[in-house]
């Protein structure tokens, strides 16, 4: 089928000309038996990209087993690291001469503006490498001072892995995922959502073309509900990872702790950028109205309750608005589109309810936001929009997952930062003003993972990456003790003499 109105990579297209795309493990391509299978769409234009395998419990387990066998035979964890890390930056390498492909693959998939695509495939393979290299400096064996005994602590891999993602940062995410497991030595399964498998298919297929021993990096296609349940009960998953919503994260923990499988939970959150009145107000509104619409709101750590100094309040909010106003919605394929379409009609639904339910609530509409129409495309769009009124309210209250940030002013330093840690979530949130001491201490004490001054959505490689209360726990990715969690480690104790 042509999806695009432009025309699409050769490679892409081949990829879909397929029509019925399998899962891939034990380095093949699987389908359901029974022929199940779920279309994924795009969500720019509607129409079905592909039909993808939809796995039963028993077709999970069965790759479960392949990742549990490739662990235990086929070399990948007793490799010397080094062989191991030259595999791994194959994979690096190919992924990054896939740039284009895959990041079409994933705008088309997901919704995404394609040079976003393409910068979550770069940040893809900057984790790999990352986790590749410090792997290598990782000592395998620690020797411990007992006195009269010789002592020491042995790191090995847990085993077979799995990873449950969410079809919002569906490639980046598995980066974040998955590398310091493979550096460490484990073998991973991943399942990823239902809207957006299709870059996930295309690694495992590239992972097998570089060498990575088969069953190493194995992909599971299907129905969250059927596959999660088959990791937590299957006893060959050592470790669980879930990037999602905290409904889903807190069945998935329920099933780990009933299993006892140590689990990682990467959740929603409900961030706060709070604005004091020493800011340059026309290019802090700049800022945020970029932040509150890249990938359409749809970004865990987005500032979606924007606290605002009483005295600069009016300005921001007319400021912000003119911004909101002049977002070029549009097809993620055109080149002039800042903002896409939201990943599909529930979505869209979720976030058009938000808008209604705030105002039923009282909140005052700001900005009214709503379906936006794009010529020639029968997509998910909205508009940005702007809510403003008591945080009580279910829309600054809960996560809406969509371009609608809600205002609220504030009169002083002490109330900014009761109001920004008036939730439940605690994933990111940013200050803005100009004096840099009072940043700090707003960016320590509004209760998250993380904080940014005068910027919002930067990450780094090594600044650990992750929320507290209902945004996650297991301590977060993208740092040294993320590599750490992958392996599990035995300490050995002998008398001397
Ligand atoms: P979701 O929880 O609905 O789905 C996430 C994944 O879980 C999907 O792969 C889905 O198939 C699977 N799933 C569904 N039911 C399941 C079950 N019963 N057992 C196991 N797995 C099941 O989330 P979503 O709508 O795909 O993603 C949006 C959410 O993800 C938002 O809350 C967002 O904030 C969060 N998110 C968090 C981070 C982070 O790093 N903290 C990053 C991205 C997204």
């Amino acid at each position: 089928s042509t999806v695009a109105s432009k025309p699409l990579l050769p490679e892409v297209a081949a990829f879909l000309q397929r029509g019925t795309l399998g899962s891939f493990f034990g380095g093949q391509e699987v389908f359901s038996q029974q022929g199940n299978t779920i279309a994924t769409l795009d969500p720019g234009s509607g129409e079905t990209l592909a039909e993808v395998a939809e796995l039963n419990s028993d077709e999970v387990n069965r790759a479960v087993d392949v990742a549990d066998e490739a662990f235990r035979k086929s070399g990948w964890a007793t490799m010397p690291v080094n062989e191991r890390a030259a595999l791994l930056h194959r994979l690096a390498d190919a992924v990054e001469k896939n740039k284009e492909v895959i990041g079409q693959l994933e705008a088309l998939d997901a919704g995404k503006v394609e040079a976003q695509a393409q910068g979550d495939v770069q940040n893809f393979v900057d984790t790999l490498r990352y986790f590749t290299d410090m792997a290598q400096h990782m000592s395998p064996r620690t020797t411990l001072a007992v006195r009269g005994h010789e002592a020491w602590t042995v790191r090995k891999p847990w085993g077979a892995c799995a990873f449950i993602f969410p079809w919002n940062f569906p490639f980046l995410l598995i980066g974040w995922g998955i590398t310091p497991a493979l550096a460490a030595g484990n073998t991973v399964v991943i399942k990823p959502a239902e809207d957006t498998p299709l870059s996930a298919i295309f690694l495992a297929q590239l992972a097998k073309e570089v060498g990575i021993p088969d069953g190493v990096i194995n992909v599971v296609t299907g129905r969250g509900e059927v596959t999660g349940a088959a990791f937590t009960a299957n006893p060959k998953i050592k470790r669980m990872s879930f990037t999602g919503s905290p409904e889903v994260g807190r069945l998935v923990a329920q099933a780990c702790g009933q299993n006892l499988v140590p689990v990682k939970l990467e959740l929603g959150g409900k961030g706060a950028a709070v604005v004091f009145d020493d800011v340059d107000v026309p290019e802090t509104a700049a800022k945020l109205a970029a932040a509150i619409t890249f990938h359409s709101g749809q970004v865990c750590c987005d500032a979606t309750r924007w606290l605002v100094h009483k005295n600069i309040y009016d300005e921001f909010v007319n400021q912000c608005v003119d911004r909101l106003k002049q977002v070029q919605v549009g097809y993620q394929l055109d080149g002039a589109t800042q903002m896409g379409p939201v990943v599909n009609a529930k979505q869209r639904e979720r976030v058009l309810g938000y808008l209604q339910r705030g105002q039923e609530e009282g909140a005052e509409c700001v900005l009214a936001g709503g379906p936006a129409e794009v010529e020639g495309y029968q997509g998910h769009y909205v508009k940005p929009a702007l809510l403003a009124g008591s945080l009580d309210n279910v829309a600054a209250r809960e996560e809406i997952f969509g371009p609608v940030a809600y205002l609220a002013p504030f009169d002083d330093e002490s109330q900014a930062i009761e109001m920004a840690n008036q939730t439940d979530y605690g994933l990111a949130n940013s200050v803005w003003t100009a004096d840099l001491g009072r940043a700090a201490r707003v960016a320590e004490s509004m209760v998250a993972g993380n904080s940014w001054i005068n910027a919002h959505n930067v990450f780094a490689h090594g600044v650990p990456y992750g929320g507290v209360n209902k945004s996650g726990m297991g301590g977060g990715v993208l740092s040294v003790e993320t590599l750490l969690d992958y392996y599990r480690s035995t300490s050995v104790v002998r008398p001397l003499g």
